[in-house]
């Protein structure tokens, strides 16, 4: 079992990133703190929407938005290994951007150019199931 690793990011709410959101998978913490850092030196900056989502919370947004919401136990967001950011004020181009977060093991989805996430293989998870569990994050 894995304790999820508090994150400190600038969001768009204008502060930090909510403490109940700010949490990373602790193996993965770092990689993206080196996002955050080579982001800022190519002279953009990361301004984070949504990142870590409790059970409760993928529940009600799947309710909310079916469509664009994963059922609860299949989004990344659930076990710490995904963020949403402002593509508005990134400050550097997207392909850039990419660059950064492939160097330091992370994927885009083709599908929502906001969405960030780190592929489970390479943190030793076989599902999303598995790692939302490792993390203690499953149906209560
Ligand atoms: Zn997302």
């Amino acid at each position: 079992m894995k304790t999820l690793a508090p994150v400190i990011i600038s969001s768009i709410y204008g502060g930090l990133l909510p403490k109940r959101m700010a949490k990373l998978h602790p193996d993965i913490v770092d990689s993206f703190y080196e996002i955050v850092k080579d982001v800022k030196k190519a002279g953009g900056k990361l301004i984070v929407s949504d990142m870590f989502r409790p059970w409760e919370v993928q529940v009600d947004l799947r309710k909310r938005k079916p469509r664009l919401a994963n059922p609860p136990g299949k989004s990344y967001h659930e076990a710490g290994l995904a963020f949403d950011f402002d593509t508005g004020r990134l400050g550097i181009p997207m392909a850039e951007f990419h660059r950064i977060i492939r160097k330091h093991g992370w994927e885009p989805i083709r599908s929502e150019s906001w969405h960030i996430q780190h592929p489970l293989g390479t943190v030793g998870y076989k599902t999303i199931a598995e790692a939302i569990k490792d993390v203690g994050n499953w149906a209560k």
